[in-house]
């Protein structure tokens, strides 16, 4: 089964799909690395940066560059790249907001699914630091304190 969020965020990446015939997430990779202001950190291979919306204060999101939509797909030689910007984003958190505890999730596509065009791997993490309450859990919608920009500046000065 697919689950509901990965759903959503499929359903929403393909109605991008047919309206502008290009990848969202490969749109969002080419605006951060342009305006660099939410970029935390970037190798050859992945783009870590906070999303333009996000649900959670510090909410990271890890991309590879170039567009892949199953993670089962990474080569050999670029999972030392995934490992190393995980390492260096996970170190950024712990320094910056005092080793916090975290979740991480890959939103993969499906099992099975041959390559899609529309959809693009990737990896959140999201520091447990605000909890979920009543207007979060009635409307699906997301209070967050801390602008994107402010924790990616932050997290980028954790050297
Ligand atoms: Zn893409
Ligand atoms: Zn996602």
């Amino acid at each position: 089964m697919v689950p509901v969020r990965v759903r959503q965020e499929m359903l929403g990446a393909r109605q991008y799909y047919d309206y502008k015939e290009r990848c969202v997430f490969c749109d969002m990779i080419a605006q951060e690395l342009h305006t660099k202001v939410r970029v935390i950190a970037e190798n050859a291979v992945f783009v870590a940066f906070e999303p333009y919306a996000p649900r959670f204060p510090f909410e990271t999101w890890i991309l590879p560059k170039s567009h892949d939509s199953h993670f089962e797909d990474l080569q050999k030689s670029e999972v030392v790249h995934l490992s190393g910007i995980v390492k260096n984003v996970l170190s950024r958190i712990n320094r910056v907001l005092e080793d916090p505890p975290f979740n991480y999730i890959i939103h993969n596509s499906p099992l099975k699914d041959p390559p899609l065009p529309h959809y693009h791997w990737h990896v959140e993490i999201i520091p447990k630091l605000s909890r979920i309450a009543g207007f979060e859990w009635g409307t699906g919608f997301y209070i967050n304190p801390t602008p994107p920009e402010e924790a990616a500046e932050f997290l980028r000065e954790a050297e």
